[in-house]
């Protein structure tokens, strides 16, 4: 059971409160959408999740264990980022394969889980590219299999559809739902866009002004007057 529980967590820049202390339970399993305007405090709260901001106040508890404090690593989460990240001069197989370099896992080993995320993301044929010869969705296929390489409990997604063409969004929508599906882990995906959130989620939670305003399956959140 990999529920993760966030505990009054609180983020504070100076004199602003990014995220005022907001609780919330993500149930194993879940495709959870953050939902919200501009600088409500959606990234700061994922960013808190993956250990890339310090959290101020307030806890974060995976499978029961307090990861508030431990390097992103090893906490059992991965990061999918907005601008995909990938090292240029990498081919698709060395990026996939790089994020368990610091793993101890061995060489043989990362390079047949690289594969198996290849596999995963449909980007075998293409192993062999660098990234500036990709599309951004291809792009984006090789960012999400170099972050579930390292077998997260919890994916977080930062806007991750948000630099892609409609047509390609509406394409990735399916195929993130679908590796969410067939993996069983949990993805928090932050987002501006209702009809995303809407497509996407078993459960929205909306945040407003640093706070969560409302959290629910899809359906209660958007029909509430
Ligand atoms: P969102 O992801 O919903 O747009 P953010 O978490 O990025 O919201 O930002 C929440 C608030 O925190 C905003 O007022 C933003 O200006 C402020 N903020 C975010 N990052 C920083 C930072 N590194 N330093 C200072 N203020 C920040
Ligand atoms: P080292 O730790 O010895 O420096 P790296 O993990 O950096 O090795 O890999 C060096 C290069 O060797 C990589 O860029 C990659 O192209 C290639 N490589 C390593 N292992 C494999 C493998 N199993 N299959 C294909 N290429 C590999």
């Amino acid at each position: 059971d990999s529920t993760l529980e966030l505990v009054s967590l609180t983020k504070r820049y100076g004199s602003t409160v990014a995220v005022d202390a907001i609780s919330h339970n993500f149930q194993a399993g879940v495709y959870a959408c953050l939902l919200g305007p501009s600088g409500c405090g959606k990234s700061s709260t994922l960013r808190m999740i993956a250990g890339h901001e310090d959290v101020s106040d307030g806890s974060i508890v995976l499978s029961g264990r307090d990861v508030s404090h431990l390097p992103p690593a090893k906490r059992g989460t991965a990061m999918m980022f907005q601008n995909y990240a990938l090292f240029p001069h990498l081919s698709v197989r060395d990026n996939v394969a790089f994020s368990l370099r610091m793993s101890g896992v061995d060489k043989p080993e990362r390079y047949k889980r690289a594969d198996e995320m290849l596999d995963l993301v449909e980007m075998t044929s293409l192993a062999d590219r660098r990234p500036d010869q990709l599309s951004g969705g291809q792009q984006q296929r090789v960012a999400l299999a170099r972050a579930l390489i390292t077998r997260p409990q919890v994916l977080l997604l930062d806007e991750p559809l948000s630099a892609l063409d409609p047509f390609l969004r509406i394409r990735m929508r399916a195929e993130l739902k679908r590796l969410q599906r067939e993996l069983g882990i949990s993805f928090i995906h932050v987002t501006h866009g209702q009809d995303e959130a809407l497509a996407l989620a078993d459960e929205i939670i909306v945040m407003n002004d640093a706070k969560i305003e409302q959290a629910g399956p899809a359906r209660d959140v958007f029909n509430k007057p």
